[in-house]
């Protein structure tokens, strides 16, 4: 028995965000309009997706001991994600610098905070709860590091989902715990790094699956996504709606997909049911409150 449909092991970040005329240039000072505050982070983003769905989810993370850190941890509980397994101290909490000018572009500075302190020895000191999970859900804003520790700690019935973005080669062993492999096409091609990588997202999940997960999904924007695995390929369409903020998506995509693998659904099915998530997310503005209810899905 486990007492968790998923775990999120993944990063906690505090989005300011601040609407521009123009992005400034070098040595540019530019006025904006009030700053918005908003709680996200990859791993944050999928806990919450997740814990609206209905899953039991449970997030280790590591935050600051700081306002944002409770904003987080507030946010994370109010969609009904035990927070017993997020760690505070140790650097300021993750924060993201956004700035949006009216046409929706966006510049982006990063700062990883406590995100980049969430260590090997925490994911071992948190064993139990690893352990504890059906599916582990994992992305790449946290050490690669952590994340291999990660795979080495599953349970012996547990299944890894694994978005690695921001992307970065991967070590053998990590891809080989996969199942899936969820990438988005730039994904895709950074992991593939000098291999033949083709035109068609075929082509990618095809080479993807020749470095060693068990599964990989392609994921294609409004055109929804494509599974692969040994028993072959299938394309999985998206949901007709009118996007009005991407926002997320893709991280609710994965959660929701981890969280129906897990209640028996075969990839195919998972992926049908996360791209009618992700139809529902990119709907309403914003990341997390954009999430649906499983409810919400069922009526799309
Ligand atoms: P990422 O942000 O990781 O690149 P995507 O943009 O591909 O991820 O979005 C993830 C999923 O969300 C897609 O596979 C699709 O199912 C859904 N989705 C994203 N954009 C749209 C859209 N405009 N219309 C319908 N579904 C969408």
């Amino acid at each position: 028995m486990y007492d968790y449909d998923l775990l999120v092991v993944g990063s906690a970040n505090a989005d300011l965000v601040i609407g521009v005329q123009r992005r400034p240039g070098a040595g540019e000072t530019v006025l904006g309009t009030d700053l918005a505050v908003h709680p996200g982070g990859k791993g944050a983003n999928q806990a919450v997706a997740a814990a609206r769905l209905g899953a039991r989810t449970a997030l280790l993370a590591r935050v600051g001991d700081d306002d944002h850190g409770r904003l987080l941890l507030d946010s994370q509980r109010a969609a009904g994600v035990d927070t017993s397994g997020v760690l505070a101290g140790g650097a300021p909490t993750g924060v993201a610098l956004i700035t949006v000018d009216p046409s929706g572009d966006n510049s982006i500075v990063v700062s990883p905070g406590a995100n980049g302190r969430l260590t090997p020895e925490d994911v071992r000191a948190a064993r139990d709860l690893v352990r504890s999970a059906r599916v582990v859900s994992t992305q790449l804003e946290i050490p690669l590091e952590t994340v291999a520790e990660v795979a080495r700690n599953l349970g012996p019935g547990s299944r890894l989902v694994l978005n690695p973005s921001p992307p970065q080669p991967l070590p053998p062993e990590v891809l080989a715990a996969c199942d899936p492999l969820i990438v988005n096409e730039h994904e895709a091609r950074v992991i593939l790094g000098d291999r033949e990588a083709g035109e068609r997202p075929e082509d990618w999940a095809r080479a993807l699956l020749a470095t060693g997960p068990r599964s990989v999904v392609v994921t294609l924007g409004a055109e929804g996504a494509l599974v692969a695995s040994a028993a072959g390929e299938a394309r999985v369409p998206s949901v007709r709606v009118r996007a009005v903020d991407t926002t997320g998506a893709g991280d609710a995509f994965a959660a929701a997909l981890g969280w129906r693998l897990g209640t028996g659904a075969s990839l195919t099915e998972a992926a049908a049911y996360a791209a009618r998530v992700g139809a529902a997310a990119v709907t309403r503005p914003g990341a997390q409150v954009s999430y649906p209810t499983a409810a919400e899905v069922d009526a799309l």
